[in-house]
């Protein structure tokens, strides 16, 4: 180790920052969040040094730097643009022995900055010791993405809980044990999803040995359109703590490959209306599960509720007091028309998109035609590929030109999308003609005119 990493408690202690620029007001925020008692000293000072001042929380004293400034001093930071000033600082700190940081100059430094990731109480530290500083900001961003930004209250609430959990459990095993199944439990759900209270109330119960019902909990998670770079970080996560998936035909192999390695695997079909599992049935094994104490994640295409029948699986497991949390998800609509450079909604072509499903009951739709057959509006049918020739023919018939643009966009956002751009007329012919394999959007609008515009080309956009 060229250094050693230490945390130094700066609460309320004198730290000194030389110089009044940008660079020296990131110091000084960084020092701030540290609670320290900071003094700058620079000849001028920018606007948000200024306004520091102005709000009492550090003292700015105008004047060029002297020796005499870094007395009583316990940490110095010289961020100026002058090299020479820097050094004197840096040389009469480390006679005095304080420890002073020169911004981007190592050798003039006795400790250096790390890049944080700040969840507070936790933080982590990472330096490259100054090598490649770029390198240790892309971990940061790695970590960043994967802790989730709830940690630091969950820390918070460990720590009041600490003597408690001390007191009751005198073996560290049985207290490490306590401690693992909070942290990947219900508990730290519940604190991730602003629950904090109810987290609280649950811990202490647990301590009481009021309750230990031994019921699970059930993610509803939303799977984005297929491109696994869609997920959120909140959707990846659950996948990568449930002990059990269940799974159906829109979630794409991409995304099926980031759940737990060792998860068990339920597929639950559905393919039109040859639907693998009733959903009656899903819902209910979605509840005998979580009885089971199984953390259960129903991962499904897009967002889980657009057309996903998310609503009628949480009301069963409401009803049968199951802990469940919903994670929206990318829907097709968004997913498709980014990948295929089709606005959904455009100042001069659209100033409204309506989302509506295409699935044909008995041989028709029941949609509000009308409503749908207007100008300037973007219309986005999901499942509509068996209903094409019904919704070309009922939009005509209501008053919708023929030659208005439609797009079909096919497998969108995974590698094998495919875009098909024809006419309201031309539509029922392409869909009979053409093999086109589900799942596939048809977006209705001017707007479709744009991906030309936009010079578009498909996929390989990244
Ligand atoms: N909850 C999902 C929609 C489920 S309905 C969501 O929010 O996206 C299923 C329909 O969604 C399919 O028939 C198809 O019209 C559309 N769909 C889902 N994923 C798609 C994809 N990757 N490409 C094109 N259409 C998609």
């Amino acid at each position: 180790m060229n250094y050693l990493p230490i945390f130094i408690d700066i609460k309320q202690q004198p730290c000194l920052v030389v110089g009044g620029g940008d660079i020296a007001l990131r110091k000084i925020n960084l020092l701030l969040k540290a609670s320290a008692a900071i003094t700058c000293v620079s000849k001028e000072c920018c606007n948000g040094i200024e306004k520091l001042v102005k709000d009492n929380k550090i003292i700015h004293i105008e004047k060029a730097f002297e020796a005499t400034d870094i007395s009583a001093q316990v940490l110095i930071v010289s961020a100026t643009d002058d090299s020479d000033l820097n050094a004197q600082v840096s040389a009469l700190a480390k006679t005095a022995n304080i420890p002073v940081n020169v911004v981007d100059s190592p050798d003039l430094c006795s400790f250096i900055m790390p890049s944080i990731v700040d969840r507070s109480p936790i933080v982590i530290a990472i330096s490259s010791a100054g090598k490649a500083p770029v390198l240790a900001r892309l971990i940061r961003s790695k970590l960043e993405s994967t802790i989730p930004h709830a940690y630091g209250k969950l820390a918070e609430l460990a720590g009041n809980f600490r003597d408690q959990v001390k007191a009751k459990f005198n073996n560290i095993e049985d207290r490490r044990y306590f401690w693992e199944k909070t942290f990947s439990g219900i508990v730290a759900e519940k604190v991730f999803s602003g629950k904090v209270d109810e987290a609280k109330a649950d811990l202490q119960a647990q301590l009481d040995g009021s309750t230990d019902s031994g019921v699970g909990e059930v993610y509803l998670v939303g799977g984005g359109p297929g491109d696994p770079d869609l997920l959120t970080f909140k959707a990846l996560r659950l996948m990568q703590q449930a002990d059990v998936i269940l799974y159906d035909r829109l979630v794409s192999d991409g995304v099926m490959e980031l759940v737990r390695r060792d998860a068990e695997l339920i597929y639950v079909g559905k393919e039109r209306d040859n639907h693998a599992v009733p959903q009656g049935d899903i819902n209910q094994l979605l509840v005998d599960l979580a009885k089971q104490g199984r953390r259960v994640c129903r991962l499904k295409g897009g967002d889980p509720f657009i057309f996903g029948r998310g609503g009628e699986e949480i009301e069963t497991l409401a009803e049968n007091g199951i802990p469940f949390q919903v994670v929206p998800g990318i829907t097709a609509a968004s997913g498709c028309s980014t990948y295929s450079g089709i606005p959904l909604t455009h100042r001069d072509y659209s100033q409204s998109c309506r989302f509506v499903t295409g699935h044909l009951k008995d041989g028709s739709m029941n949609l509000p035609w009308n409503e749908l057959a207007v100008e300037q509006q973007t219309i986005v049918f999901y499942m509509a590929l068996l209903g094409a020739r019904h919704l070309s023919e009922q939009l005509i018939a209501h008053g919708m030109r023929g030659d208005m643009p439609v797009a079909l966009v096919e497998k969108g956002t995974t590698p094998e999308q495919q875009v098909y751009v024809t006419t309201l007329a031309g539509l029922p012919d392409l869909v009979e003609n053409t093999i086109i394999h589900a799942p596939t959007l048809i977006i209705v609008g001017e707007v479709v005119k744009l991906r030309e515009k936009l010079n578009w080309f498909d996929v390989d956009n990244d």
